[in-house]
């Protein structure tokens, strides 16, 4: 509990001891409305308080007007003889302790939100005359060298110099095992160092490293509201206003109705005694409160399983997700290529890998690092120059003095070279030095351990297709396809193709349910724009891909997937669940309200009942269920 909190349970504590003492002290009149308003002012000063400054900002109709209005009245029916201060006093006393457990219980999921923001580090050591230094880590440029000792979280992305160690990267991933990182690893911000000395330079600033984009995003998804939050809002814009007139018309004509038409006694009081009953009763806290925190839960719930969702409405349309499509390369595969062979060569292997190498040098595709990693050598960045990268088709530059394509077959025939097929399965990348035809090396990848059992998940989690788009050829894809057990693929596509298939599947789905695509954001960016939901993963690191997404998963278990479909379910049915239990507890004590078979007690213990148990109900959507 915090200072607030602590007081408020104070004011609670003593007007609860006021109430009891007073019951033993035998005043009666005005002595008793002045003993007896003590209790209440302490009780309820801030709610008179809001209700008034409510109305000169012309927001009359909140549930502090109308818990003013109610006690208020049923003090003033207390005066008159006919009712008890203490339903008055009882009524704030109950509404404060809701209150009082709703902060509470927004602080519970704050603070578990805070966990995953705790990766933010606050200092970098930098070394200086052989002392290591703390400074502030927005003043370390990149291409610095920070000091990472055991225990303490790295502040900013980097590539490790020196040092061995394990890294605990939970805090990003949700992944518990710790990763091992020696000299030449690339280290994320926000991991923790667990045993050995790192000495790291930076390769980016710490505003944009990873943990400063990791909590950007999550501090920003408050901003993108669901439907059923705006409906929420809507809602009580219209709602309150029309409760007020409707205890207006309860207080008013029943008694006019009766003493004018049917000659009986009007009995006012007890009239306006049901339709300050019908104020209390229809706050519609418990709808206002528990809806919004059950989108914030669910989204702290699954950021630190690290799935991080850029706002509730992504939630939402995750929950209705019926086609699934992915990328191929990266996504559902390793990503991470073996070269298997280098055939029809018309140069020896080594001078065919170090022009493909030299071509490929400035590319971040998975093909161009798995090639690098077989030439095996640091390449001569001097050496190149002119390089272009076609997206879905390979690379070009210009090498001592000579002209290297490296790419597809598509590639090729927009260069009007005749490629050599290759027999084998795998992907093919064709080279041509001057503009003829020097061979092709065959890389082949692997699927992803978890790829097959997460395709099944999909199916299992009620996903009724699922596609593979690629720009590999069309052998590569089958294959995978085969393994993965996927229900459409299409091939030889250009990123450009690929916003096409998702636009023609877009058209083709049900109402009502969503598209996502899910890609390793390398040049699929547009695609993950234009679909309902864009889940890009493995993305940390890849800024665009964390900008064009909607959800980012942050390790590269394609698994996550059905567990995020599931949880953002799982969170609409709770927010559903609240939606209806209110609604109904509301409009049963209502229509006992108004026909005079609850009181004020009644109704505002039925209020403060059913927020704690929507609010209970809201902050199950903090764990996720693998
Ligand atoms: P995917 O759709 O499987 O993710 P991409 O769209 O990234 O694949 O690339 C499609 C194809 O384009 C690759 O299979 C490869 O043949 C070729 N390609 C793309 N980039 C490169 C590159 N840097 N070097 C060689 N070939 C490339
Ligand atoms: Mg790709």
């Amino acid at each position: 509990m915090n200072r607030k909190q602590k007081k408020m349970l104070f004011r609670i504590i003593i007007t609860a001891a006021l109430m009891v003492a007073l019951h033993f002290v035998p005043v009666s009149g005005y002595a008793r409305l002045a003993l007896y308003l003590i209790p209440y002012l302490i009780i309820g000063w801030d709610i008179l308080w809001k209700a008034v400054t409510g109305i000169f900002h012309r927001q009359v109709f909140d549930e502090n007007f109308l818990m003013a209005v109610a006690t208020v009245g049923a003090i003033i029916i207390a005066v008159t003889g006919s009712g008890d201060y203490v339903e008055a006093i009882a009524v704030m006393l109950f509404y404060q302790i809701g209150e009082l457990f709703q902060s509470c219980a927004v602080g519970k999921s704050r603070r578990s939100i805070s966990q995953l923001m705790d990766i933010r580090p606050d200092s970098a050591g930098i070394e200086s005359e052989g002392q290591i230094v703390q400074v502030d880590p927005s003043e370390v440029g990149v291409g610095s060298v920070i000091v990472v000792r055991p225990g303490e979280r790295i502040p900013i992305d980097g590539i490790i110099i020196e040092g061995e160690s394990s890294l605990d990267t939970s805090a990003l991933t949700g992944e518990s095992l710790p990763r091992s990182a020696k000299a030449g690893s690339e280290v994320l911000s926000g991991s923790i160092n667990l045993t050995g000395v790192l000495r790291i330079r930076t390769t980016r600033e710490f505003g944009q490293s990873t943990a400063s984009k990791i909590l950007d995003l999550v501090e920003n998804a408050g901003s993108r509201k669901s439907r059923s939050e705006a409906f929420i809002t809507r809602f009580a814009r219209v709602y309150t206003p029309a409760v007020c007139i409707g205890a207006l018309a309860l207080a008013v004509i029943p008694p006019v109705v009766r003493s004018a038409a049917l000659g009986l006694p009007a009995m006012w009081s007890d009239w306006i005694y049901r339709a300050l009953t019908f104020l209390v009763i229809s706050c519609p806290c418990a709808l206002v409160i528990s809806i919004p925190l059950t989108f914030f839960a669910a989204i702290g719930g699954a950021g630190r399983a690290g799935i991080l969702v850029k706002g509730s409405n992504y939630l939402e349309a995750l929950s209705r997700t019926d086609i699934a499509v992915f990328d191929k390369t990266g996504t559902l595969t390793e990503g991470s290529f073996e070269v298997a062979g280098i055939h029809h060569g018309t140069m020896d292997d080594e001078t065919l890998l170090y022009y493909a190498a030299h071509a490929e040098s400035s590319s971040s595709h998975p093909i161009a690092r798995s090639i690098l990693r077989a030439y095996g050598r640091q390449p001569d960045l001097s050496r190149s120059t002119d390089v272009r990268e076609i997206s879905g088709q390979g690379v070009t530059a210009f090498i001592d003095g000579r002209t290297v394509a490296a790419g597809n077959s598509r590639l090729m025939d927009s260069l009007g070279i005749s490629c050599q097929p290759c027999s084998s399965v795998g992907t093919v990348v064709h080279i041509a030095i001057d503009g003829e035809y020097s061979g092709h090396i065959l890389i082949s990848d692997r699927v992803k351990p978890e790829s097959p059992s997460a395709i099944a998940a999909l199916k299992a989690a009620g996903v009724s297709r699922t596609v593979m788009l690629t720009g590999d050829s069309d052998s590569a894809a089958r294959q995978i396809a085969g393994e993965l057990d996927i229900d459409e693929v299409a091939s030889q596509l250009l990123p450009g193709d690929k916003v096409d298939k998702v636009e023609a599947l877009l058209q083709s789905k049900r109402d009502k349910t969503a598209l996502a695509f899910v890609g390793d954001g390398i040049n699929d960016a547009p695609v993950l724009a234009r679909a309902d939901i864009g889940i890009a993963m493995g993305a940390l690191g890849s800024d665009a891909a964390i900008e064009a997404a909607d959800v980012v998963l942050m390790d590269d278990d394609p698994g996550k997937v059905s567990v995020a479909i599931r949880h953002a379910r799982r969170c609409m049915s709770i927010v559903y669940q609240n939606i209806a239990f209110a609604l109904g507890v509301k409009l049963i004590c209502l229509a006992l309200g108004a026909l005079g078979i609850t009181g004020m007690w009644m109704a505002i213990f039925a209020d403060v009942g059913v927020m704690i148990i929507a609010v209970l109900n809201a902050i199950r959507a903090l764990s996720v269920r693998k």
